[in-house]
């Protein structure tokens, strides 16, 4: 029995979460409840490899006719050209809006694939299929698709919801340590965002998440009902869904210095060190205990997620560097920042009108 979140979204676009070991051997079934004929996976050459066949299989033995697109590994694939490149596979495969465009993979092929749904045609149904632990708590959850270009990172997209997202956890097992801990960070940061009890549960059963116990599709669980409570709340960001980005102006700003390449920094890397940096620079304010901005890093670092500035391969770039990367990435009014900051661990806020100034003397001092 898989667990189950539901997303209530209005107008008749509901839809469930389905999360457990060995899920994707129900794709098929699955695809067939939702009245689905024909299935186009769209992968990356690794996830293919291990996945694409067994889920396949299980498509075509509930009677529907597949397709397979696959495109390179990585963030590059998010690019106009990945794009063309599903897009026009789809075409090929004469994929309709009644038939499901199915994104496995992690959140590179949950965007990719989930845009080209949601212009294809005008807007083909897809589901997800997230097989990364990031993925998993974050980008297949949401409705949020989209492409880079080179002007920075998701600014062409579209607002599409999937029928349904199977999160089948045995396929993390595959997962490298390293996309495992990245992963991690993500889940760390709904508890730091509004909920202390899940943070203390992470502090005493985060092995069993990376072991693969069932604690891993407890978290899962947990971490889809606090996104889709948010989404449902927020569907197009007016303002609370703006929380899920704690940690992550920082991390933006990271992830542009070190030119987003992930031999130095992927992105959940990037946010371990944003979550540190948020809750350490709400305790400089005066808003947050100095004691539980550390108690955040140091639950970060016993995984083995960085929590610093130094720890950037290759250097993070000076304060000044780091503050203007910012300024690129949130509005800057009247030379203010939004940040996300804290109160506490689970007490987590929307603060317009932090002064850029204070900001550069916080970065200068954690350097
Ligand atoms: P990813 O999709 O690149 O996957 C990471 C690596 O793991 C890839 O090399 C992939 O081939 C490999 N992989 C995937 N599943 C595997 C498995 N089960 N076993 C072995 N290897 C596997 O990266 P990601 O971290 O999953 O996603 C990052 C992307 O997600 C970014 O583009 C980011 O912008 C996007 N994102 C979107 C949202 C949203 O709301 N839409 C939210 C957060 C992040
Ligand atoms: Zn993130």
């Amino acid at each position: 029995h898989p667990l189950t979140v539901h997303v209530p979204l209005n107008g008749g676009r509901g839809y469930d979460i389905l999360i457990g070991r060995g899920l994707l051997g129900q794709t098929g079934a699955r695809a067939a409840a939702l009245g689905a004929r024909a299935a186009a996976i769209v992968t990356d050459e690794n996830v293919a490899a291990l996945y694409a066949d067994g889920a396949r299989a299980s498509l075509e033995a509930a009677g529907l006719r597949t397709c397979l697109v696959v495109v390179p590994p990585g963030e590059a694939s998010k690019s106009y050209a990945g794009y063309a490149q599903v897009c026009d596979g789809l075409l090929a495969a004469r994929i309709e809006r009644g038939d499901l465009v199915v994104a496995l993979g992690g959140g590179v092929i949950g965007d990719l694939a989930g845009f080209a749904a949601a212009t294809l045609r005008r807007g083909v149904r897809f589901v997800q299929a997230p097989t990364t632990l990031l993925a998993q708590v974050d980008s297949s959850v949401g409705g949020k698709t989209g492409i880079n270009s080179g002007h920075g990172k998701n600014l062409i997209g579209a607002f599409h919801q999937p029928r349904l997202v199977l999160a089948d956890t045995a396929s993390l097992d595959t997962l490298s340590e390293r996309e495992m801990r990245a992963g991690y960070a993500e889940v760390a940061k709904y508890g730091l965002i509004n909920d202390a009890a899940f943070f203390a549960w992470c502090e005493a059963n985060w092995a069993g998440i990376f072991s693969g116990g069932p604690e891993r599709d407890e978290a899962v669980a947990i971490c889809c009902r606090a996104k889709a409570g948010v989404v449902v709340r927020d569907e197009f960001e007016h303002g609370e869904r703006a929380l899920l980005n704690l940690g992550h102006t920082f991390a933006h700003a990271l992830e542009r210095l070190t030119n987003y390449d992930s031999a130095r920094l992927v992105h959940g890397e990037a946010v371990a060190i944003g979550l540190a940096l948020a809750f350490r620079f709400s305790a400089r304010l005066g808003l947050c205990p100095g004691q539980e901005a550390g108690r955040v890093a140091n639950h970060l670092a016993l995984v083995g997620l960085p929590t610093r500035l130094q720890a950037v391969p290759g250097g993070s770039g000076d304060a000044d560097a780091l503050v203007e990367a910012m300024g690129q990435d949130k509005k800057v009014r009247d030379g203010a920042l939004t940040f996300i900051l804290a109160r506490g661990i689970g007490a987590s806020f929307i603060a317009p009108g932090i002064d850029r100034a204070e900001v550069l003397a916080f970065l200068k001092a954690e350097l």
